[in-house]
């Protein structure tokens, strides 16, 4: 039986399976994005794919707490585009 990484929502802050999560990360010039791949490096923050994680983390711009850097509206409008 295979161990699925489990992740923390920021928003939920519940432990989910990697899959129904998704990866956002800082880049080397410090803009916040999605990424799908869940590999690339940088500081990364994970959200679960649902529309009520994605209006909180934005109601209290909880993602860029936790990644200590700005995040735009656009970021979550993609991720809810992604759910
Ligand atoms: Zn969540």
């Amino acid at each position: 039986m295979g161990k699925i990484p489990q992740r923390m929502c920021i928003a939920c802050r519940q432990m989910k399976d990697k899959r129904e999560l998704v990866r956002c990360r800082v880049t080397p010039d410090g803009k916040v994005e999605v990424d799908p791949t869940g590999k690339k490096s940088g500081r990364g923050a994970y959200i679960c794919r649902n529309a009520e994680c994605v209006a909180k983390a934005r109601k209290y711009n909880m993602l860029a707490k936790a990644l200590n850097a700005e995040v735009g509206d656009e970021l979550y409008d993609e991720l809810e585009n992604n759910g």
